[in-house]
């Protein structure tokens, strides 16, 4: 008769989290496999160390999915409504949460700022929401924001955060608002921590009409592309020094010819650009920046249609593409797309 088999020696946990820490980080699905495994490894999964070690060694974290806004065209009608959607590229999936009617500004590690629609005429209201923990958090009301054209950005106020696990953190958000009829553009910071905006800090300047695309963060510095009659600026906030200041483009050919542009964090810390032309051009782009709950400072993402994609079926096909590598300013060329993902609309 053979000797009964002797379980196997657990493994030490030291070995578990250098297994686990190697599981590929662009399907969160198999981490939550893992820590429904036993009460040690949730523990382990959970803990901001492994989260932080997890980050360190992937680098920059996966695109787990996007957050547009598009027109979808009822069936049997011309009518169409834009709506605030979620489009997954991985397994991971938003709580139930209503987003619809939120209009997506900014996101940073794992926060996203929303502009709430229905708030529109009464009280102008943004929305803070962490999908990770299904935090909700209403910001203060700007009255002034109904009069002025206005672009903003999430910033993270943690003094001396490494960004590896910061979203649970102190977040500020820099509105900056163009008072066309005084000419005036100001700044105002919101504190997550004492709960209220500041006093604005404002620039004269008559000769900007608004904002294209996102805000860029580089240091310590939020930087905003400024539409002029002809031209384009920058628009520079030092959050230490809190300072306002404007910056003139180098010259760079046909860079106003675009129709979709997005100031970015460039490889090396460089404040770049990315844009795209010929066959492709943007319906909508969301979250830039940030590609929601990952984050990374080098990517800029866009929901891009081809002109003439519109297939004989009603539906309507659309391609996500991710852009790696945005370009220093002044020197043009070619940016490298990484990911191509095509969905179906009605
Ligand atoms: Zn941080």
């Amino acid at each position: 008769m053979p000797p009964p088999q002797r379980a196997p020696p657990a493994l030490m946990e030291e070995l578990v989290e250098e297994i686990l820490l190697r599981f590929p980080p662009d399907d969160p699905a198999r981490l939550f496999r893992a820590a429904v495994v036993c009460k040690a490894w949730c523990r382990l999964i959970s803990g901001s160390a492994f989260r932080r070690r997890f980050r360190k060694i992937h680098g920059t974290p996966p695109l787990l999915g996007l957050i547009c806004r598009s027109a979808s065209t009822y069936s049997n009608s011309d009518f169409r409504v834009a709506k605030t959607h979620f489009m997954a590229n991985s397994t991971f999936r938003l709580p139930k949460t209503i987003i619809s009617r939120w209009r997506a500004i900014d996101a940073l590690h794992g926060r996203i700022l929303f502009w709430d629609l229905d708030t529109v005429c009464s009280k102008s209201e943004f929305v803070a929401w962490s999908p990770n923990t299904s935090e909700v958090r209403r910001l203060p009301t700007i009255p002034c924001l109904r009069m002025c054209i206005w672009s903003a950005a999430l910033l993270c106020a943690t003094a001396g955060c490494d960004h590896l696990d910061c979203g649970h953190g102190a977040t500020s958000v820099v509105l900056v608002g163009i008072n066309l009829i005084e000419g005036l553009m100001s700044v105002y910071v919101y504190s997550s921590e004492k709960h209220i905006w500041s006093e604005p800090i404002s620039i004269q300047d008559r000769t900007v009409r608004g904002f294209r695309g996102p805000s860029a963060i580089v240091g310590k510095t939020v930087y905003f592309l400024c539409v002029r009659d002809g031209s384009s600026k920058l628009l520079a906030y030092e959050v230490c020094k809190q300072e306002l200041s404007f910056v003139s483009l180098p010259s760079v050919r046909h860079l106003d010819d675009y129709f979709f542009i997005a100031l970015t964090t460039a490889d090396e810390g460089n404040l770049g650009f990315v844009t795209m032309g010929n066959r492709l051009y943007a319906v909508c782009f969301a979250v830039c920046r940030v590609p929601f709950v990952g984050h990374s400072a080098n990517n800029v993402f866009a929901e891009c249609r081809h002109q003439n994609s519109r297939p004989n079926d009603g539906t309507r096909q659309t391609r996500l593409c991710r852009v790696r590598g945005a370009l220093a300013l002044g020197k043009p060329g070619i940016c490298r797309v990484l990911h191509r993902g095509t969905r179906q609309t009605p």
